[in-house]
């Protein structure tokens, strides 16, 4: 795939930019020519040929805002005064092709991000920005990275999960549960990880399909600890009868 000319399946547009009113190109995918290559457990979703969230922000180049396609004209009075202050003072323009790569996605999905905090944006617009960060860090194999903002999409989800109604980014309450649940899997936070798919697996109104996962995830977890502690025939059997509470401290320290 690496031979395909990723300008075919973009195409560009302009848009009015709400902080500073300039014209903004943007460019946009043909959905039309996305096809799913894979999907992982944290919902992410791998495409071929381009990766569509490269696309996700739309970035004002005059003024320096920066925001998801979705909610970029989503910007209140208040909220602008404070980018104009706080981004637009120190903004110096970037020049972009016509195709962006990992890390340029990445820089643009920061940028919006630290829009958001300045403009005191809700946390779930916070925690997806961190969690599309954390995913393209992944498509780059760049595991230290992709932990950080693992960890950082954990926080502000829980903080979401605490103080917005749902749906949440799209999800209903059990979903956001059990996407905690797999960020704290993914951070090395079994115990954690393990109580949040119990709550999925237990509650009445959680989708049928969500329940599966949940339970796939909580038995990764019983692998992975028995994969990652080799031990006498005994203790392994001690260890799947009582579950997991009995060596979390090696396994901590084997995902710092
Ligand atoms: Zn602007």
């Amino acid at each position: 795939m690496d031979n395909i000319n990723k300008e075919d399946f973009i195409f560009k547009n302009t848009v009015d930019c709400p902080v500073c009113g300039s014209k903004v190109d943007v460019l946009l995918v043909k959905t039309s020519s996305l096809r799913i290559k894979g999907k992982d457990s944290d919902f992410y979703v791998e495409y071929e040929p381009v990766n569509p969230y490269f696309y996700d922000v739309w970035l004002c180049n005059i003024c320096g805002y920066a925001s998801m396609k979705s909610d970029f004209k989503e910007v209140k009075s208040y909220q602008i005064e404070k980018i104009k202050n706080e981004i637009s003072t120190k903004w110096h323009f970037k020049t972009y092709g016509n195709a962006y790569s990992a890390d340029e996605a990445i820089i643009r999905l920061k940028l919006a991000l630290l829009n958001y905090d300045v403009a005191g944006a809700k946390e779930s617009k916070k925690a997806m920005a961190c969690l599309k960060i954390a995913w393209l860090y992944r498509s780059i194999q760049d595991e230290e990275n992709e932990t950080l903002y693992i960890k950082k999409a954990l926080e502000t989800f829980k903080e979401a999960y605490s103080v917005e109604d749902f749906p949440i980014c799209g999800m209903d309450k059990f979903t956001t549960m059990y996407l905690i649940g797999e960020l704290h899997r993914r951070a090395g936070n079994f115990d954690e990880a393990l109580k949040q798919f119990s709550y999925v697996m237990t509650a009445q109104e959680a989708k049928k399909k969500l329940k599966e996962m949940a339970y796939d995830q909580k038995e990764l977890i019983r692998e992975m600890k028995i994969e990652n502690e080799p031990k006498k025939e005994d203790d392994l059997q001690n260890d799947i009868s009582e579950g997991t509470n009995k060596k979390q401290g090696l396994f901590s320290k084997l995902f710092k």
